[in-house]
């Protein structure tokens, strides 16, 4: 059954009516053109152009932001609220780099669903592939617009065939392109018997949609020309006897996913979309925490951090902690417990990103997503409740995969440098260990383009200059075991041990052969290469 709020009775109305999630795709399939026309249609913004615009004046505003400019990429997720119909739309923006895939597999554990938007004439890219792999992990639903169909393109079967292929996911088609590049001439809406026309003169311009009665109406002939119109009835035909059908369970379930096909820098087929997140998309789901699940509909407030941004006025030196609401009605005031702390909170100014203007928040229901400025206490995998001590799960830390030691260039500025670590440490930009012997410290992360990010923040934001240079090891892992096994194992090997940004023991490797001698020499020990946020 659809997840409509008609079909949800057991649902709050405005919880029912929510849709959160994010877009993922390779860089340059069209991401940030889609998302411009989410907002355009949504009404958060008045015209195509805007969110490029107010990007550009705010990254002038420093050399970080320069650098994510000319690079072409965006490095920070943030969360975008509109309504569209009868539905909230919040839109989580994933970072498309592959360094920051950390930071994107959080965001992703904050949405119920994913649109995946791949290029017409590439298919599935390798960013496309490691994402959707992300998503699989949670059986997130994914509905799938290819992008770009005003350009030459591949054949249609073919691109159905290497997503079902490539990825393993049932793949069943929304709609239909007619004509290819320049002969594009828009969709048949294969889920409602619609044909949609694009129109290439106004690229804002929502497609005209013309009601058919089936592909035997003849109104088809007065507006597709005859070449076009035998091989779409002929594709379509085809596409209905082998390709699978709709299936809106096996869509939630994450086993499906509906193709959509477009062009978003013309507007077309962008709306299409959207009916289909409003339609088939999941409502806010139920959160994994411990000891028990959490349900949106139950009457008390229940969040979780998911991304924390340090440094977004750097006038200011607040932070924002991105909380994904997973049950109740918040409301601006409240008092909420923090319970890693067990200590209250009263969220006082909350934001809410609406386009990208942010704006006090002054209620929020599960499946929203809100900013809270905070001085620190607020981090990554922290719960907020109205007082039950609930600890929400699967938010994970990854070993780092790169690792330098970074020391500031001014030695006696040392204690700087360790409170701006701990900072991106806590925000989740970077591991930091404190190693057990000598000065200075070891910084990790996934991608090297990390450690350029992070000197120019720390240089940025905290007036710094650093330096990075190669150390001797090459990863890192958690040291978990019975307090005495831990002890005794920390004591015998300490040129490899170091402290991070919580005071957990990691051990430093430097070759595969370290940790399989740990675990020949040291059954009670286990190396592990993720932890739990908390
Ligand atoms: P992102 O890197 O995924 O965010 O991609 P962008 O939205 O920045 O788009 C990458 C490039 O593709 C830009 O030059 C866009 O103008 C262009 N583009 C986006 N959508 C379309 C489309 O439907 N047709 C064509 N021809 N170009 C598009």
């Amino acid at each position: 059954m659809l997840d409509t709020p008609a079909n949800r009775p057991d649902l709050p109305p405005e919880i029912a009516r929510r849709r959160t999630f994010a877009i993922i795709s390779h860089p340059d399939a069209g991401k940030t053109t889609l998302t411009e026309k989410f907002l355009l249609f949504g009404g958060a913004i008045q015209m195509a152009g805007q969110v490029r615009a107010k990007g550009e004046a705010r990254r002038t505003r420093s050399d970080f932001m320069q650098m994510e400019k000319d690079r072409g990429i965006s490095v920070s997720a943030s969360a975008m609220s509109f309504d569209y119909s009868d539905f909230r739309f919040n839109l989580v923006d994933t970072p498309g780099h592959s360094d920051f895939s950390e930071d994107t597999y959080r965001t992703l554990t904050a949405v119920d669903a994913a649109v995946m938007v791949i290029d017409g004439a590439k298919g599935v890219e390798s960013q496309t592939r490691k994402l959707f792999e992300v998503c699989r992990l949670r059986d997130l639903p994914i509905l799938t617009f290819c992008n770009k169909m005003d350009r030459e393109s591949r054949d249609t079967f073919d691109i159905i065939d290497e997503i079902q292929e490539n990825l393993a996911i049932d793949v069943t088609p929304a709609s239909w392109p007619i004509g290819v590049g320049s002969e594009f001439l828009g969709c048949y809406d294969i889920l409602r018997d619609r044909l949609e026309l694009m129109d290439r003169k106004d690229r804002n311009k929502v497609a005209e949609s013309i009601r058919i009665a089936g592909l035997e109406d003849p109104k088809l002939a007065e507006h597709v020309p005859p070449h076009l119109l035998d091989k779409l009835v002929e594709e379509v035909e085809m596409a209905r006897e082998l390709l699978p059908k709709l299936d809106p369970q096996s869509v939630l379930e994450g086993h499906m996913t509906p193709i959509w096909f477009g062009s978003a820098i013309n507007s077309f087929g962008v709306k299409e979309l959207m009916d289909g997140i409003a339609t088939y998309g999941p409502v806010p789901q139920v959160q994994s925490a411990e000891p028990r699940q959490i349900a949106p509909e139950e009457k008390k407030v229940a969040g979780f951090v998911f991304k924390v941004q340090a440094n977004m006025d750097p006038k200011h030196r607040d932070r924002v902690a991105f909380v994904r609401m997973a049950s109740g009605h918040f409301e601006r005031g409240m008092k909420l417990t923090h319970v890693r702390s067990k200590k209250p909170m009263t969220i006082s100014n909350p934001v809410m990103f609406l386009a990208s203007d942010r704006e006090l928040a002054e209620e929020a229901w599960a499946g929203d997503i809100i900013g809270i400025p905070n001085h620190g206490q607020l981090r990554i995998g922290d719960t907020l409740t109205e007082g039950e001590a609930l600890r929400v799960t699967g938010i994970p830390s990854f070993a780092p995969e790169l690792l330098q030691s970074c020391r500031a260039g001014d030695p006696m500025k040392a204690k700087h440098l360790e409170k701006a670590l701990m900072q991106f440490a806590e925000e989740g930009a970077a591991k930091v260990f404190k190693p057990s012997f000598g000065s200075g410290f070891i910084v990790g992360v996934v991608g090297p383009l990390q450690f350029e990010v992070l000197g120019s923040r720390i240089e940025m934001e905290y007036g710094l200059p650093v330096r990075f240079d190669s150390s001797q090891f090459t990863s890192a892992r958690w040291v978990k075991g019975e307090r005495q096994a831990v002890d005794k194992f920390v004591n015998a090997n300490k040129q490899h041990i170091a402290t991070d940004h919580d005071g957990d023991v990691v051990y430093l490797t430097r070759l595969q052969w370290d940790i399989d001698r740990v675990e020949r020499d040291y059954p009670d020990v286990t190396l592990s290469a993720t932890k739990e946020m908390m």
